[in-house]
C-alpha cells in the first residue's frame, strides 16, 4: 500500500534511498501530502493546505476530467508515436489553434528540459544547417571550419525594472535591455562566433517575476535574426492563459511578435509528464533535412494526447483563464493595499494569476528582505498557505497557483500575511 508510513519513516526511507540534490519544501519540518483537489491538498491527517504554488496543477488537483480522459485512455491502449493515433494529430491541430498561424509544427517530448533541449538542437540545426547530428547542450558541427565547435551559453542582462541595470525611471527600459543582446552578439561575432537563439522565459518565475517591458522581445528577435539565429520563447511556467490577457505570455509583448519557437510543459499535463515543443514549418523542414530521425518513446503517446486534450476543455468549459484575469486582478489588488502599509513590500508585480510580493528592507535602495521571506512563508506554512519565495535573493513571494484559485482564497492568505507583517514589525511600520 501507499501512503500509510509514518512519516518519519518517510522521511528515514527519503534520506537512505533518495538522491539529495532535491530539496523538500520545508526542509526543516516537510509536509506529507497524501491526496489534492482543487487548489486544495490534505496532509496524512486530512489537514487541509491553500495551494498557491502548484502551477503543474492548473485546472486544479486531480480534476476529474482529466483523470477520467487518462484512465480512459489507460484502458484502451497507450503505445508511441510511430503508429498512427487520432490523440495525438488532434492534440496538435488544438494547440496550434492557441498560437499564431505559422508556428504549426509540434514535437511532443516529456519535461521542460527535454523541451528546451530540443528547442537549441531545432535551433542548432536551422542556423547551422549542419549534415551531423547535434548532439544535445554540448557540440555542433560548424562548416566553415570544419570541426566541432562547443557552445557557449552567453547570459544576457535581466530585463527587470524594479532591481535591474535599467529600472521604471528609464526613459525606454526596453531598447536598453535590447541592446545589452545586441552588444553580447557582438561580441560573440568578434570571437568568431554564430548565435544560434536566444532563449528566455516569457515572465521569468525562478528569476524573481520579472515582466519584460513591452517591446523588448521583439527588438531581440529582430538582433537575434540579424545575426542568423532564432528566439525561443520557454513557456513552461506561465503559458496555458495564466497570464489571464492571453493564452501564452510571449503575447503580452503584442500582436507583432512571434516567436521562432515555443516550448511548453509543466501546466500541459495537469500533473502528467508530458511537454511540447512547437515551430514554424521552415524550421522543421531543417531539422529534418539533417536526415537524422527524431523519435521520442513516450512523447505524444496517446494516453498523455487524452490528457492535454481534457486540460485544454477544462480551461475553456471554466473559463479558467478569465478566471486568472479577474481573480488575479483582485489578488493583486489586495496585495498593492499590503504594500501601503506594510514597508516591508518594495513592489508588487504580475500578471493574472503569475504575482511577485518583492520583499525589501529599504524602499529605496531595494535590500532584498530574504530572511523575511523566508520567515514569511514558514508562518504562513503553519496556517496551512503554501508560498514559496523565489528569485535571485529568495526574497519575492511567488504566487502560481491552480487557476480555480478563488476570491475567499485570495483574501485569506492575504489577510495571513498582513497579520504576519503586522506581528513582525510590531507596528507595521518597518
Ligand atoms: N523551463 C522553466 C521556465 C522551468 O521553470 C522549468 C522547471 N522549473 C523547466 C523549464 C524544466 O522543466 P522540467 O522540470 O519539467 O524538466
Amino acid at each position: 500500500a501507499t501512503g500509510n508510513l509514518d512519516k518519519q519513516k518517510t522521511i528515514d526511507l527519503r534520506k537512505k534511498h533518495v538522491g539529495p540534490s532535491c530539496k523538500v519544501f520545508f526542509s526543516h519540518d516537510p509536509i506529507k501530502i497524501v491526496r489534492a483537489r482543487g487548489q486544495y491538498m490534505y496532509n496524512e491527517k486530512d489537514e487541509k493546505y491553500l495551494d498557491c504554488i502548484n502551477n503543474v496543477a492548473h485546472v486544479g488537483h486531480c480534476h476529474p476530467d482529466v483523470v477520467e480522459a487518462g484512465a480512459k485512455q489507460m484502458e484502451l491502449l497507450n503505445t508511441n508515436s510511430r503508429f498512427l493515433h487520432d490523440n495525438l494529430v488532434l492534440y496538435a491541430q488544438r494547440l496550434q489553434a492557441t498560437l499564431p498561424e505559422k508556428l504549426s509544427v509540434c514535437y511532443f517530448v516529456n519535461s521542460g528540459s527535454e523541451a528546451n533541449d530540443l528547442a537549441l538542437r531545432l535551433a542548432w540545426q536551422y542556423t547551422v544547417n549542419s549534415t551531423l547530428s547535434v548532439p544535445p547542450l554540448s557540440l555542433h558541427w560548424d562548416l566553415n571550419s570544419n570541426q566541432f565547435l562547443r557552445s557557449v551559453k552567453l547570459t544576457a542582462l535581466s530585463p527587470d525594472i524594479y532591481r535591474g541595470k535599467y529600472c521604471e525611471d528609464h526613459p525606454d527600459p526596453a531598447t536598453a535591455y535590447a541592446e545589452n543582446v545586441k552588444d553580447i552578439i557582438e561580441q560573440a561575432h568578434k570571437k568568431g562566433r554564430k548565435i544560434a537563439a536566444f532563449i528566455a522565459e516569457s515572465l521569468q518565475s525562478c528569476g524573481g517575476q520579472v515582466i519584460p517591458p513591452v517591446g523588448y522581445f521583439q527588438k531581440v528577435a529582430q538582433h537575434v535574426r540579424n545575426a542568423g539565429g532564432v528566439f525561443i520563447a520557454d513557456e513552461v511556467q506561465v503559458g496555458f492563459g495564466r497570464v489571464g490577457t492571453h493564452f501564452w505570455g510571449f503575447q503580452l509583448q503584442g500582436e507583432d511578435f512571434v516567436p521562432d519557437i515555443v516550448t511548453m510543459g509543466k501546466p500541459i499535463g495537469n500533473g502528467h509528464p508530458m511537454s511540447c515543443v512547437i515551430t514554424t514549418r521552415e524550421v522543421a523542414e531543417s531539422f529534418m533535412s539533417s536526415g537524422m530521425e527524431y523519435f521520442n518513446t513516450f512523447g505524444g503517446n496517446p494516453v498523455s494526447c487524452a490528457i492535454g486534450l481534457a486540460v485544454l476543455d477544462v480551461i475553456e468549459k471554466e473559463d479558467l483563464q478569465g478566471n486568472a484575469l479577474h481573480i488575479g486582478s483582485y489578488l493583486t489588488q489586495l496585495l498593492d493595499d499590503l504594500k501601503k502599509r506594510h514597508l516591508l513590500v518594495g513592489d508588487v508585480r504580475g500578471r493574472g494569476l503569475f504575482i511577485g510580493l518583492d520583499l525589501v528592507r529599504n524602499r529605496d535602495k531595494r535590500t532584498p528582505a530574504t530572511a523575511e521571506a523566508q520567515d514569511v512563508i514558514y508562518r504562513l506554512k503553519e496556517q496551512r498557505i503554501l508560498l514559496s519565495a523565489d528569485g535571485p535573493h529568495r526574497n519575492v513571494l511567488k504566487f502560481k497557483p491552480p487557476m480555480c484559485f478563488s476570491r475567499e482564497d485570495a483574501e485569506l492568505v492575504v489577510e495571513k500575511i498582513d497579520q504576519i507583517l503586522t506581528g513582525n514589525s510590531g507596528n507595521s511600520k518597518l
